[in-house]
């Protein structure tokens, strides 16, 4: 054995590994660390994290239970540390209760190595850079050390996660669920640490990679594709907080993809405090705040901010998987985040006007047939929202971006079932891991798939490539569109109710939005064109699009009397 490794380290040493005291182990918080496939996963990055890594790359097979493996390129570990790591309540990064409080590390519990040995098959890689490397796995509770060569940094491999915890593998979803939260996982943290390179492998495929360049635009692009990422804006934004008296800065940035690209919940906003990856509803509420009118109704932003707060005011020992933290400022921190994504949102070139006015005209070509609003005068427009006409004695209100999307809808819907939809290809085409049940879909189905744009090939799993869009607008849609349409799909609804969602989705996305101003002309075509529609008194989603105001109500409003 070698006698290098095997020396007594200096108790000062950052990286050595100690047992914690009682009394520190009995203040932080407790829970159970391992309870699903993604837990794992996230306590062996945030170890990675903590060692310094620059690199990271995850490969998982199938839900996880099978295979789990993380490589990073950190500061590794000598072999008695390695050693005493895989022991309850040891580490490097605490050496007492009174550290518990400034802690900034991601782990300091001493819990997540021997967790994850007691509930699968733990191997250990790992090298500080001194010859030779140590392999370590854990049999029957007790460490078993061999010699290996690695370079510096540590590769962690979990097989057989749960197989003798029947009760907690029932618990689990299903594989495309538990691989769902894994990839959500990884990708926030490839998002808020865009200094570290991050890439997931799934079933031996790369899903993403990301540079580690240190700009959120490239963590962006590696994640999502090129057209979320070149619609976006990156940020910074200061402001100073009070805290015990004093003013500190607070720093807000990330990068905020433009609202003409949307989702159906919030998990798309990705946050960080202080380096550390969270899922945070506050402050994904503060986001969302500041896109506010920009968003369609029940649409929810794609977007990844990071703050930077006095670290006395951050608590990460409150949720034992550290999801969470309390922020003793939080008002004053979701302030911060509101003003400063608005500003970055106000600032940015949203309209793209260019863009949009050929959209606009093109949408507003003359449609043959009578429009019901043709005795319709436009007076003006109000909050660039309302488009304000005269027809007889009504005063008619009609919202802008409702009229345009029944519009565009109606001209989707005449386009598939004409020549078709128009579709872009992927080149290269796009590699998704879908559920199994999606991917039974897009085997099954592809014909109806094909209808709405969508051309997708199963590609062994329940991975698909997917090689066109529907880019009806100019504008493709995205692999989530996809996502959402298989998803649909594999629940069992109707195909016409998925063409009409997924048109009404691609409807929307082009539209007019709250705070495009319009000219009075092209404020009358809209109107013109939108009473020639089949049913243009209702936007695809079902909502109005006209409400009309009688002269009568008004009268009756100014007590002019009945006339
Ligand atoms: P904690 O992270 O709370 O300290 P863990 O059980 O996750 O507890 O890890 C125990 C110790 O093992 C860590 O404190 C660290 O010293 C060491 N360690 C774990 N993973 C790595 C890694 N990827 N690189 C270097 N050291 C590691
Ligand atoms: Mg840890």
């Amino acid at each position: 054995m070698s006698s290098e490794n095997e020396r007594p380290r200096n108790r000062d040493d950052p990286a050595a590994v100690q047992r914690l005291d009682e009394e520190t182990v009995d203040r932080i918080a407790a829970g159970e660390v391992v309870t699903r496939p993604a837990r794992v996963v996230g306590e062996l990055l945030d170890n990675s994290l903590d060692a310094g890594a620059s690199s990271v790359r995850v490969a998982v097979d199938g839900d996880g239970t099978e295979h789990i493996r993380v490589a990073d390129d950190g500061h590794g570990m000598r072999r008695e540390d390695a050693r005493l790591a895989v022991e309850r309540h040891a580490t490097s990064k605490l050496r007492d209760a009174a550290e518990l409080q400034s802690a900034t590390s991601l782990g300091f519990r001493g819990e997540a190595l021997p967790s994850i040995a007691e509930a699968g098959r733990l191997e250990l890689v790992t090298s500080d850079g001194s010859e030779p490397g140590t392999r370590l796995v854990v049999e029957d509770g007790e460490p078993v050390v061999t010699d290996t060569g690695r370079a510096r940094g540590t590769t962690v491999v979990v097989r057989d996660l749960f197989a003798d915890r029947p009760a907690r593998r029932e618990s689990l979803g299903s594989a495309g669920t538990e691989f769902a939260r894994v990839s959500d996982l990884v990708a926030r943290y490839a998002l808020t640490r865009p200094d570290v390179a991050v890439s997931l492998i799934h079933d031996g495929r790369e899903l993403f990679s990301t540079p580690g360049s240190g700009e959120y635009a490239d963590a962006l692009l590696s994640v999502y594709d090129r057209h979320v990422a070149s619609r976006s804006t990156t940020f910074t934004h200061e402001t100073p907080v009070e805290t015990a008296g004093e003013h500190q800065p607070v720093r807000v940035e990330g990068v905020l993809v433009y609202p003409s690209t949307t989702r159906s919940d919030r998990s798309h906003i990705r946050t960080a405090v202080n380096q550390r990856p969270v899922v945070d509803e506050g402050l994904r509420r503060a986001v969302e705040r500041a896109y506010g009118s920009l968003l369609p109704d029940g649409r929810h932003p794609v977007a990844v901010v990071a703050c930077d707060l006095p670290p006395a005011t951050v608590d990460a020992n409150v949720h034992p998987a550290k999801a969470e933290v309390a922020l003793s400022v939080r008002q004053a921190v979701e302030a911060a985040v509101e003003r400063g994504v608005n500003e970055a949102l106000t600032t940015a070139d949203l309209r793209r006007s260019g863009e949009l006015s050929m959209e606009l005209e093109e949408s507003l070509e003359a449609k043959t047939g009578a429009s019901v609003l043709d005795a319709a005068t436009v007076l003006g427009q109000f909050q660039e929202l309302y488009i304000l006409c005269q027809e007889d004695d009504e005063l008619l209100v009609v919202d802008q971006h409702a009229a345009h999307e029944r519009v565009n809808y109606e001209r989707l819907q005449a386009a598939v079932e004409g020549a078709g939809i128009e579709t872009v290809t992927l080149d290269p085409p796009e590699t998704l891991s879908l559920s199994p049940a999606a991917a039974a879909v897009v085997a099954d189905r592809g014909d109806a798939l094909a209808t709405l744009g969508f051309e997708a090939t199963p590609f062994g799993g329940s991975t698909v490539k997917l090689s066109t869009v529907p880019a009806p607008m100019g504008r493709p849609a995205d692999a989530d569109a996809f996502r959402e349409t298989v998803a649909a799909m594999a629940r069992g609804a109707e195909p016409a109710s998925v063409q009409d969602d997924v048109l009404a989705d691609l409807a929307c996305h082009p539209s007019l939005k709250a705070g495009d101003e319009l000219s009075t002309e092209r404020a009358a075509a809209l109107v013109e064109r939108v009473g020639r529609c089949e049913q243009p008194f209702a936007c695809p989603h079902g909502r109005p699009t006209v409400l009309s105001i009688e002269a009568g109500t008004l009268a009756a409003g100014f007590e002019r009397g009945a006339r």
